[in-house]
């Protein structure tokens, strides 16, 4: 393992790549734009993979760079900070990709998958969420019946983010009759242009370069090659490397909110009312220092997430905590950028309005933060175990 010196001078390196790579190809005025005519940044993945960027954080025997997860939580927040899209369009590579194949895939998924993954050829698109199945997940109606050698799929998922543009969607299905009985859950990775597919677009009121998707799926058949781990064993699949996107999330969501502090103290130290720059109001000062402090604390639990996960240490809680933590110090400081850019920040010409638009979906995007906050209460055993409580009112 590399010493804490060379990776600090290794994650410069790579910081400053990252840099360039957003002045040449994600100026502001390019930033804008693509938000106006909600043009994702698909075009630009052939650059995240020359960089290296999806393959730096697996295992060099597999075909990544082995980089810590604390080296790609500093680029996910630079990436965030010249735009969240193209961070989050990243870990939509990692986390909905390569995770669940190197932790689920079969040899031969591996051998197929990871490289085109890392090259940024193939795109897999999460599809867990139906209109019935939000916060509650294991609710999914959408069924996988065996029909010979593979299923038939019919069901519907909504709000499913890059459905059109990606070439596999992994799909929780209901398996009913096989292993793990009429509860059981199975994925598929299903080929994006099978018979019976049929995709819409779901308009809606921030994150523009990340188009959403509701698809329906009407007796789709697939190979038994593409289901992605054990029959019965598919919630673990979507799950299993919750870990490492709960980190990048989170590292993203501070980029942003780096961004929006900046911005609003460099407009409080220009803009002149009363005759004096706003930053000489103590009530504007003290909120900018508010809002560092936001940021600062999300920082510090991101990046001890971070650690955990590199020691291998067990991340639920933290994980639940950073993405809490990171995402309504997001809110909060676009909240008060916005108050404090004022009209300035209403114009559809400053980033601010972006920034607060887009992080009204983090605290119940990835998870809501209302089931972070319950899975951080079992953690903390504040539950009464179901046979206990039924002992007592029974
Ligand atoms: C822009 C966008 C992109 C998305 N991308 C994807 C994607 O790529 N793939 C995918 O599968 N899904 C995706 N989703 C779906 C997203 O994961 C869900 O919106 C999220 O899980 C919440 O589900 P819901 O919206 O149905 O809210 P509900 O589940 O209806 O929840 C409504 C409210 O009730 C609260 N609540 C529910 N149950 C409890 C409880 N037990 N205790 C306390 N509070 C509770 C919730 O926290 C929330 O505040 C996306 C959504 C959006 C908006």
């Amino acid at each position: 393992m590399m010493n804490a010196m060379d990776q600090a001078s290794d994650d410069a390196m790579m910081l400053a790549t990252v840099d360039e790579f957003c002045r040449r190809h994600l100026p502001p005025d390019e930033i804008r734009r693509r938000d106006e005519v909600h043009l994702a940044p698909y075009d630009l993945v052939p650059h995240l993979a020359e960089m290296g960027l999806i393959r730096a954080g697996f295992p060099e025997e597999i075909g990544g760079l082995g980089l810590p997860w604390a080296s790609m939580c500093r680029i996910q927040e630079r990436l965030a900070y010249h735009t969240h899209s193209i961070s989050s369009l990243l870990n939509r590579y990692i986390s909905f990709g390569a995770m669940p194949i190197r932790f689920f895939g079969n040899d031969e998924q591996k051998a197929r998958l990871l490289p085109e993954i890392f090259e940024g050829r193939v795109l897999v698109a999460l599809a867990l969420s139906e209109p019935g199945a939000g916060s509650d997940a294991r609710a999914v109606t959408t069924r996988a019946v065996r029909d010979g050698d593979g299923w038939r799929i019919s069901g519907r998922k909504t709000w499913i983010s890059d459905a059109d543009q990606a070439d596999y969607l992994l799909t929780l299905c209901r398996t009913p009759g096989e292993a793990g009985g009429p509860k059981s859950l199975t994925s598929f990775l299903i080929p994006r242009h099978a018979a019976g597919i049929a995709m819409t677009p779901i308009p809606k009121i921030g994150n523009n370069c990340m188009p959403s998707w509701d698809i329906g799926f009407d007796n789709v058949h697939v190979a038994d090659s593409d289901r992605l781990g054990p029959v019965g064993e598919g919630f673990a699949t979507i799950t299993g490397s919750l870990r490492y996107s709960r980190a990048s999330v989170a590292a993203a969501t501070i980029g942003t909110a780096q961004a929006a502090v900046d911005l609003a103290s460099a407009h409080a130290l220009e803009r002149q009312q009363f005759g004096r720059p706003l930053v000489e109001f103590q009530v504007l000062k003290h909120r900018l220092v508010d809002m560092h402090i936001e940021v600062r604390k999300a920082r510090l639990v991101t990046y001890e997430l971070a650690r955990v996960i590199d020691a291998g240490e067990p991340a639920e809680e933290i994980g639940a905590v950073a993405k809490i933590v990171a995402t309504e110090a997001l809110q909060y400081v676009t909240n008060h950028g916005m108050q404090i850019l004022a009209s300035a920040g209403y114009a559809t010409e400053s980033p601010m309005q972006r920034y607060w638009r887009d992080a009204r979906l983090y605290s119940f995007g990835e998870g809501t933060n209302e089931i972070q906050r319950e899975i951080i209460a079992r953690q903390l055993g504040l539950f009464v175990p179901r046979e206990k409580g039924l002992a007592k009112t029974g």
